[in-house]
This record gives C-alpha cells, structure tokens and sequence, in this order.
C-alpha cells in the first residue's frame, strides 16, 4: 500500500480514472456482544438489525474482495468470537493470502479456540480493555471481564500473537492513561492504542459524560509522551485525539470509497461502519449485487468519492483534496447536511456546535449539569433509543 495512495485519496467522480480496489476489508460477522460499552461504534439501532450472512455469504464476501486487490481482513463486531464459524472464515481469508486481524473484547477465546484460530492462520489479535482496574473495565463495559481479558492477554502471548491492546479514552477513564500504559506494558503488548472516543452512535448519546476537558486531554497526551521516551522500542503507543479539539476534520476513512470496505453483518456494504445513518442513500447488499459493482458502480459509494459533490465552504477550499471535507455522518448529526463540511473545520457555519461541546466539557464535574445518566449500549436500550428518533426524525 503506497503512502502516497493513502494521502492523496481519489479522484474526484469528474475524472476518467477508477478508484483503486478496497484495500481494507472490514468484515463485522455480528453485532452481538456481551459487553455493554456507553462509546460502543455499533449503530444505535443495532437491535433492529439482527439478521446475518451465513457462512457461505461471508466466505464469498472473502473470495471476491481478494480477487478486487483487498489485503488486509479484520473481523470484529459487535464479538466476532459469538460466531462458530470465525474459524472457517479466517482459514479461507488466510488462505486466500490477506492479513487477517481479530478484533476482539477476549470473551469466548478458550484455549480451544486459539488453537483453531492459529491452526487457521490468524495473523493479529486486537484484543480491548476498557480501563487499568477491574472495578473500572466492569463499570465501562458492565460486564465482569477485566480478570478474563487478563487471561486473554497471556493466551495471545502464548500463542506469539503480536498483541495490540486497544483501549478507548474518553473523561472516565482518561486520568488514568498511566496505569493503562503501565497494565499494556505488564502484558507485554506490542502495541497499545489509546484511542479517544470519537462522537459517533452511543458515544454521541452520552458525549456529556465521555469528552474529557482540554487540561484532561494535554495531560493525557503529555504522559503519553514521556513514556514513549522512557520505554522506546519496547511497545509502540498510539494517541489518537477527539476531533472535536481539532480544527481541521480528518480525511474520514482516508476518503469515502477509496480504501475501507465495511460489511455490516447483515450483507449490506458500506465506505464506513456509521454510514447507513445517511438519508437518501441506498448502500447495497452483498448477496444481491458483486463487490465489483457495489465499490466501483453503485450509488452507495459514488455518492461521496472525491471532491466532486461538495459546497461551500469546501468547493472552493484550497484544503479540500486534503480532508476531502471531512466525516459525511459527523456532518449529517451536526449539521443536519451530510454534504456540508464537517463541523470540526473551524471554518464550517456550524463549527458553534462544537465549540458548545467542547465548552461544557470545561466545566468540572460536580458543577454540570448533563441531560441523563450514563447510557450503557444494550439490546434494550437501542430500542428505545430507536423508537425516540423514529418520532422525533433525529439523526441517531
Ligand atoms: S464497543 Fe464494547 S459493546 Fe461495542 S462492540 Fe465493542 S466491546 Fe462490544
Ligand atoms: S472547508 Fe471543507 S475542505 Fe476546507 S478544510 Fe474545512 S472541511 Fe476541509
């Protein structure tokens, strides 16, 4: 993969040149997890979607995202380990010669199944925590799976996974950054990805209690650093910033339709997990049309490539080829427009939006005054949440 390609996105649709393949297959095999996470990435309504592909659907799915040029393959979900036939998925992207990543929160990997995932060839284990404590990582997730996913850690270590902890930060757990850094360390991670929460889906339902103030965040960010300093080599730590305390929005999934295939479980093809959230836009099914004509032909992934489809301020931006405008759903929930500019850009009408966020997060704790009580994502919960925005035509 050309860093080159990565940075310069697509042409725009007025260009006679065809975008590049989908480098990057997502496959979510289920929405279906035991934990129960207030920042899930799931859609909100994801308890209205419970149909899945089958085996077969997934595994042709696989067949001819390879035969287009995709090279690396992540399962995730929802926990892709709720699916007995993870194993038979990742023997056939193996085989088919991607890089097969699991993205996974440790519940369900036995021993049993780690052998079967190494047997079919499983190449990484992304596996999540939610914070450095037990009493913390159960709170977040409302679960009890801090002592398993410590179990979980050495399994992978055992079995000479490369391991990326992955853990999402956000003002709950940010204080803690050193003691997650500490606890990846003492696991022995490769990697560790401190990603802040991004306001999507359940994070933007309780973005009150997640967005951690601007002196949490230099903190955090500070400490992050000297402990690069101090271990080096020795395990490679990525800080990823809210976007909100940026000014300029990022190039949302390195550009619509131009790197990222996401398969919901359900079959439907999207540029990104968040994307069915858009009005007036059809995103195709995988047992109903190719790969091949959803990336290159369909409505879906045409809709956003390039510049082409932009407004003011980014049609004439100098800017615009860099961040291609930015997120199109970030736009839709902020700005009610998905093709506006990204609310993040400090120089979109709607930039307010994110400065009154940002502006509340500033105000400590017990002197704020949040909408409700902290919304853990669960079946239940998604259909109520469902129910509200049906009535009320909101964005969810
Ligand atoms: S964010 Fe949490 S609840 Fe959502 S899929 Fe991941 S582990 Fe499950
Ligand atoms: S105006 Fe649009 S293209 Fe220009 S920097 Fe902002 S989001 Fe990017």
């Amino acid at each position: 993969m050309s860093s080159e390609f990565l940075q310069h996105g697509l042409p725009s649709k007025n260009d006679d040149q065809r975008p590049g393949p989908p480098l990057w297959l997502l496959a979510e095999i289920t929405y279906r997890c035991p934990l129960h996470c207030a920042f899930c990435f799931n859609p909100v309504d994801f308890a209205t979607q419970e149909q899945e592909l089958s085996t077969e659907g997934w595994l042709k799915v696989l067949r001819e995202a390879r035969a287009m040029g995709s090279v690396q393959c992540g399962f995730s979900g929802g926990e892709p380990l709720l699916r007995d036939d993870l194993e038979v998925l990742v023997a056939e992207a193996s085989s088919l010669g991607f890089y097969t990543n699991l993205l996974t929160t440790g519940v369900g990997l036995t021993e049993k199944r780690a052998l079967a995932l190494k047997e079919a060839g499983l190449a990484h284990i992304q596996l999540s925590f939610q914070d450095s404590t037990k009493e913390s990582n159960d709170f977040l997730s409302n679960t009890k799976t801090f002592d398993l996913k410590q179990r979980v850690a050495g399994l992978i270590k055992q079995h000479e996974w490369p391991m990326v902890l992955n853990c999402v930060i956000h003002r709950m757990n940010i204080d803690h950054i050193d003691k997650i850094i500490d606890m990846a360390l003492d696991l022995g991670a490769e990697y560790l990805e401190l990603a802040n929460a991004q306001y999507y889906s359940w994070a933007v339902v309780n973005r009150d209690q997640l967005l951690p103030s601007k002196e949490q965040l230099e903190s955090a960010e500070r400490i992050t650093n000297e402990y690069r300093e101090r271990i080096g080599d020795r395990m490679k730590i990525i800080f990823v910033v809210p976007d909100y305390y940026e000014s300029r929005p990022k190039k949302c999934m390195n550009g619509w339709g131009n790197v990222f295939l996401t398969i919901a479980p359900d079959g439907t093809a999207l540029p990104c997990h968040t994307a069915r959230m858009l009005p007036g836009l059809e995103f195709p099914k995988v047992d109903e049309h190719s790969l091949e004509h959803i990336w290159y032909d369909s409505e879906g992934f045409n809709r956003y490539r390039g510049t082409g489809w932009m407004k003011e301020p980014c049609k004439s931006c100098p800017e615009a080829e860099i961040d291609l405008g930015g997120c199109r759903c970030q736009a839709f929930m902020l700005a009610n427009d998905p093709a506006a500019a990204d609310p993040v850009c400090d120089k979109s009408p709607h930039r307010s939006v994110v400065d009154e966020a940002i502006a509340h997060a500033q105000i400590p704790d017990n002197e704020r005054v949040v909408e409700h009580q902290l919304v853990f994502r669960d079946p239940k919960e998604s259909r109520r949440l469902t129910q509200i925005a049906t009535e009320t035509e909101e964005p969810i």
